[in-house]
């Protein structure tokens, strides 16, 4: 065989939980280690480290993502009461994603990888959709009352030199409800950079939807946000890479990308981000074909599997049983991470492999060859049920003839 590909820059490896542990390991033993010369910083987020470093290894992980730019995460466990008494746990620790993003303030977006045989539930949809959901805000950091009958409500600011500025909202002839919400600038422009810079990254149109007519200061920020930014930096870039930005209102976009034939990336504020990529990843078919990848405003990316830790699966293979637990959005999220790290570090046979590797796995799908969870809803005629491994030995056996 030939000389492995060399790296300069160590990835970020955050090893995770449970069956999808199982699974990364297997990947680097089988599709990567005998091709590159695997650097990596490694940092354990199994549940069991971060216990024992009370939690410090997740911090210093996303510390290192932003030193070295590119990690790739493995899926790990959020403990709960359940998780608490499994582990023995001396607390019950925070989501691990929710402190790297809080340390990294970035977007996430949301790309499902498509295969002939698995037939999104939209016909039109020939292209992948990516969603970038907004992290911050609104209504997932809402303050609620109920209200009773005869009050009156009023929006109050006080500034910081004590004038205040008010607002009625509702005199309540009859009891109701009442909600506040806010967001800041700063928020919503990383957001917009973010998505900008990830549009351009891969060279994908960017949508961007509120609705700014009914909220007519609120989202109508978010608007103004967007476009300015757009204006001031990105509109030249945006040109010479042949994409466009497109702002509609949310419920044309709705109607826009249901009949679209998707390639593009689709923006949405926090709760539209929330309800939009649960109906995208459904329609495209499998929770576990979605990809995911956190991009920091500054330029610092995190790889990862949409999906979860796999626990039931987990727990059958600690039986000794193989489980047919679908790899390919963790196999992507390695790929993802390899490709930009050579593109950064200028290594473009380190980028052509994960693109090779990709397409191996995408085409032993599409030859027939796949997990329980994609056979159940493939409609391809010659289609096989492989168990974990032998699915990536399969990729394995076209990653060498490509
Ligand atoms: P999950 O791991 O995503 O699995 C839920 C179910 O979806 C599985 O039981 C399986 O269905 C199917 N599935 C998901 N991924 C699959 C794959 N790659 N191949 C085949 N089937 C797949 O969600 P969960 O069971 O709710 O959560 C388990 C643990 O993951 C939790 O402790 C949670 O905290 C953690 N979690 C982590 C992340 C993350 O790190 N990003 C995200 C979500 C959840 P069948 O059993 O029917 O085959
Ligand atoms: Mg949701």
């Amino acid at each position: 065989m030939s000389e492995k590909i060399r790296m300069n820059t160590p990835l970020v490896e955050m090893d995770g939980d449970e069956m999808t542990r199982v699974i990364w390991k297997q990947i680097k033993e089988i599709l990567i280690e005998p091709y590159v010369d695997l650097k990596t910083e490694y940092y354990d987020l199994g549940l069991k480290y971060r216990d024992e470093t009370d939690d410090r290894v997740t911090t210093e992980a996303a510390e290192a993502a932003k030193k070295y730019g590119v990690a790739v995460k493995c899926a790990t466990i959020t403990p709960n009461a359940d998780r608490v008494k499994e582990y023995n746990l001396k607390e019950m620790w925070k989501s691990p994603n929710g402190t790297i993003r809080a340390i990294l303030d970035g977007t996430v977006f949301r790309t499902p990888i498509l295969v002939k045989g698995v037939t999104p539930l939209i016909p039109a949809w020939k292209k992948p959709i990516t969603i970038a959901r907004h992290a911050y805000g609104d209504v997932y950091r809402g303050v609620e009352m109920r209200v009773p009958a005869g009050a009156r409500a009023e929006l109050v600011v006080t500034k910081a030199d004590g004038s205040e500025e008010r607002e009625l909202i509702h005199d309540f002839a009859t009891s109701g409800i009442i909600q506040g919400q806010h967001n800041v600038d700063e928020s919503i422009e990383n957001f917009a950079k973010s998505c900008f810079q990830y549009a351009l990254d891969v060279r994908k149109d960017l949508w961007f939807s509120t609705k700014d007519t009914i909220s007519k200061k609120y989202d109508h920020r978010f608007k103004d946000i967007f476009r300015d930014l757009y204006e001031s930096t990105y509109r030249e870039k945006f040109e010479k890479a042949g994409i466009e930005y497109f702002y509609t209102l949310i419920d044309d976009a709705v109607a826009r990308v249901v009949r679209s034939d998707g390639g593009f990336i689709w923006a949405c504020k926090n709760y539209d981000g929330d309800v939009m990529s649960d109906m995208v990843a459904t329609a495209f078919g499998s929770l576990a074909m979605m990809t995911s990848v956190l991009v920091s405003p500054d330029g610092n990316y995190e790889y990862e599997a949409a999906h979860g830790t796999v626990q039931r699966h987990y727990y059958r293979y600690l039986k000794g049983e193989k489980t047919s637990t679908n790899s390919m959005a963790t196999l992507f999220a390695w790929t993802g991470a390899l490709k930009k790290r050579g593109e950064l570090d200028s290594l473009a046979d380190l980028s052509s492999f994960a693109d090779k590797l990709e397409k191996a796995a995408v085409t032993t799908i599409e030859e027939g060859t796949m997990t329980g969870d994609l056979a159940a809803i493939s409609v391809l005629p010659n289609k096989k049920a492989v168990d974990t491994e032998t699915f990536l030995r399969e990729v394995n056996r076209r990653l060498q003839i490509l």
